[in-house]
């Protein structure tokens, strides 16, 4: 049997393991890339999902900064889902550190494509789209672009919606013999449950209020959308004839940090854990941020509401969204299962469905 072959960039990553599960479950045959094929804890849990499924995964270095890797990671390859980018939960002071693997990494990735492969999916994010809108009443849709000038558009925004826009315009430049399809799906916050051991923002942040150690919150806003719903829609978007030259929002809907911590509360409470559901004083956080980096970033979202229009998820790529309760206990049980928040006394596990 001849299976169709897919490169995933980033495979060990949060996102691309899921990709790569739902991938191999669909019967393609999938070669992943990882920066090291040394580190057991990126790579062995990814050589289980390739067990699991007839062997159909190969593992491969590669490196974004590297360019000349990419000819061999991409030969062969029918379809390339370019996730890799580097997404830091703090801000480094050489915003290049981000910036530059995320936009010369994906055209490195592209360049290599060019002629070879049929459609790339390019995992980007709703920090492309827009940072905040004025009000409840108010969404951005596939048609916003954020401005990476904006004074909220910290580093990671920033390379975001460069890495983005030069992929469309590297595309919109190949001539006949070159072209390849392009597809972007731009998440907003993903949570929802992990399948390496890998750490990661969206981790960090599930952990961090798992462990109960903050006095506070910052009143903030987020969109979230659960992890199986984002794997779902890169490969929907591969070979769905509609989703070639579009943008595709992933999103559940929004909410404030505080309601996170409620749910967390709720479910994990009497289990032995304590979310934090406090919301601190906004001067708090701008005192704060004279100290500590982090909260800069904090600042300029206080009070913002955020919201991204996923008419194109359900009606487009028939992503019906998971209810943001499962996303967020679903992570809180893995991160316990899987031993990246320790087991309370009272834990008892998921007993719902
Ligand atoms: P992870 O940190 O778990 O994964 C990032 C992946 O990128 C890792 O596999 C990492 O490899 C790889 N990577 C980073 N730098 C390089 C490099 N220089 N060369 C090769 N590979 C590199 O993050 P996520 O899974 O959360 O993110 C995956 C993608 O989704 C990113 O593009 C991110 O911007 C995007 N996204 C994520 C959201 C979220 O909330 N998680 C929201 C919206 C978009 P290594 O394991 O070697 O470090």
């Amino acid at each position: 049997m001849l299976y169709l072959e897919v490169l995933v960039t980033g495979a060990s990553g949060f996102i691309a393991a899921h990709v790569v599960q739902q991938l191999l479950q669909e019967g393609y045959q999938v070669r992943g890339t990882v920066r090291s094929l040394k580190n057991p804890l990126k790579v062995d849990p990814l050589k289980k999902l390739g067990e699991a499924t007839d062997n159909r995964l190969e593992l491969v270095e590669a490196d974004l900064l590297d360019a000349d890797c990419w000819t061999n990671a991409v030969d062969g390859c029918d379809y390339v889902i370019h996730t890799a980018s580097p997404f830091p939960l703090s801000t480094p002071s050489d915003e290049n550190e981000i910036i530059k693997p995320a936009v010369d990494g994906t055209l490195n990735v592209l360049k290599a494509c060019a002629g070879k492969v049929k459609r790339v999916v390019l995992t980007s994010s709703c920090a492309a789209v827009g940072i905040y809108v004025n009000g409840p009443d108010e969404s951005l849709s596939e048609k916003d672009w954020t401005d990476e000038k904006h004074p909220a558009a910290i580093a990671y925004v920033k390379s975001k919606k460069l890495a983005e826009k030069a992929a469309w315009d590297y595309q919109k430049g190949l001539n006949d013999e070159q072209q390849f399809e392009l597809a972007t799906i731009n998440p907003s916050l993903v949570l929802g449950p992990i399948l390496t051991q890998q750490g990661g923002s969206s981790i960090d942040l599930l952990k961090r209020f798992l462990s109960g150690k903050d006095i506070g919150l910052p009143r903030i806003c987020m969109c979230i959308c659960d992890v199986r719903d984002v794997a779902r829609a890169h490969v929907v978007a591969m070979t769905l004839p509609e989703a070639a030259g579009n943008r595709h929002i992933v999103s559940t809907g929004p909410m404030w940090l505080s309601e996170v911590g409620g749910i967390l509360k709720e479910e994990f409470g009497p289990q032995g854990y304590k979310p934090t559901t406090r919301t601190v004083p906004d001067f708090t956080v701008k005192i704060g941020s004279w100290f500590v980096s982090e909260m800069k970033t904090y600042k300029s979202l206080l009070g913002k509401y955020v919201n991204y229009d996923n008419t194109r998820m359900r009606e487009v790529l028939k992503i019906e969204p998971r209810p943001l309760k499962e996303t967020i206990c679903d992570m809180g049980y893995s991160l316990i299962e899987e031993g990246k928040v320790a087991k309370s006394k009272k834990y008892k596990g998921k007993t719902s469905s």
